[in-house]
């Protein structure tokens, strides 16, 4: 049995990353505690409510409500309970672009919501046409996406947040990977910027806090209220988690990261990862890939098959879009050195696929 978990030096397929060492160090010491019982583990509970503090001065929320959720998965499913738990009509339904996660197909599955998947424009961002045709009286939730996993883009949020008031809809922003670069932008993308009702940001992936730490925040505590059942044998009287028991090691890393990292480290951290993710679309380019721009840490390229095939041979551990390209996260443990020896290792295929066959004669 393989006791050691594998490296990172090969990784740029992940959304997750090594944790900081204080978030290491913090999921450590807090492996044993149980926030979904804080009558019980009262500290974890306190540092829960830190972690809502520190997501919702990320995010623009001066009085954040939520909660430390298992991943984004989870965020979105609870953000699409709220809004169905809010929903007047009998068939509510759930507008999400196209470039919008799968954990939205499990919620709609879950839920049991009809779940209208609009198309994104030429730019891989929900077009705002198509979200207009598509939400009508039934329409419980406009989902945006504010860094979306396939292409880094962000959704135009203001825009969608026009929509859904017209139809009296709620506004989730799906902010799982971008969460964490964000803040560094010039996009409009959280609660201070658009009516936005909920939304999804990930310690555990740009945050670089320990795996599970996921966050739902939403705009008041109300809405969190729609999610609460009563918990009998707990001190607490009610609980809106989807889990019950849950790690502590995702809550107290996540306050030790933002501690450590926000705002400054996060800050270095993306222009650290943006810089890579330029480099690396440029020597792409120049090797005459046609290359998604990156406007957030991730590069997707039109790479042949058989050198993808060839790329993974090799240990690197790399992934596809929908469409085929390949597509590298720019995540924190992704060096300017890693980069440079994918690339090295794509010359060297490519020589080799350059070299003609010999011939017998
Ligand atoms: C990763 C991701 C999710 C899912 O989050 P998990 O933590 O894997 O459950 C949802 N939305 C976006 C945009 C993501 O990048």
């Amino acid at each position: 049995m393989q006791i050691e978990p594998q490296a990172f030096d090969r990784v740029l397929s992940s959304m997750c990353t090594e944790p900081h060492p204080v978030a290491r160090e913090a999921a450590e010491r807090f492996l044993a505690t149980n926030p979904g019982d804080p009558g019980t583990y009262p500290t974890v509970a306190t540092l829960e409510d830190e972690a809502i503090e520190r997501l919702g001065e990320i995010v623009g929320l001066d009085d954040p409500a939520g909660y430390v959720a298992s991943g984004g998965t989870e965020a979105n499913v609870q953000a699409v309970r709220i809004a169905r738990e809010r929903a007047t009509g009998p068939d509510p339904n759930v507008v999400v672009p196209e470039s919008g996660h799968f954990s939205f197909q499990k919620a709609a599955e879950l839920l049991d919501v009809e779940l209208r998947i609009v198309p994104t424009n030429d730019h891989h961002r929900a077009s705002l046409e198509a979200v207009r045709a598509a939400a009508d009286d039934e329409t419980a939730l406009i989902v945006g996406v504010a860094g979306s996993t396939e292409y880094g883009r962000v959704d135009p949020i203001p825009e969608l947040g026009v929509i859904a008031r017209e139809v009296d809809a709620m506004l989730h922003v799906d902010a799982a990977w971008g969460g964490f670069v964000l803040p560094f932008t010039d996009y409009e993308w959280h609660f201070g910027h658009a009516p936005v009702d909920t939304m999804a940001i990930d310690p555990h992936k740009m945050g670089q806090a320990a795996i599970p730490s996921g966050g739902l925040v939403v705009r008041s505590s109300e809405l969190l209220d729609e999610l609460a059942v009563d918990t009998p044998y707990l001190e607490s009287t009610s609980q809106a988690t989807l889990t019950g028991t849950r790690s502590g090691a995702g809550v107290a890393s996540a306050v030790a990261a933002m501690e450590e990292l926000w705002p400054a480290g996060y800050r270095s951290q993306y222009v650290r990862s943006q810089n890579n993710a330029e480099w690396l679309a440029d020597a792409l380019e120049k090797r005459g890939y046609e290359v998604v721009e990156p406007t957030l840490p991730l590069v997707a390229a039109d790479v042949p098959q058989s050198t993808f095939e060839a790329l993974r041979a090799k240990g690197w551990r790399i992934s596809r879009t929908a469409a085929g390209e390949l597509r590298i996260v720019c995540m924190p443990h992704v060096t300017r050195a890693m980069l440079a020896s994918f690339v090295g290792d794509l010359d060297r295929l490519e020589v080799r696929a350059s070299v003609p066959v010999a011939s017998d004669d």
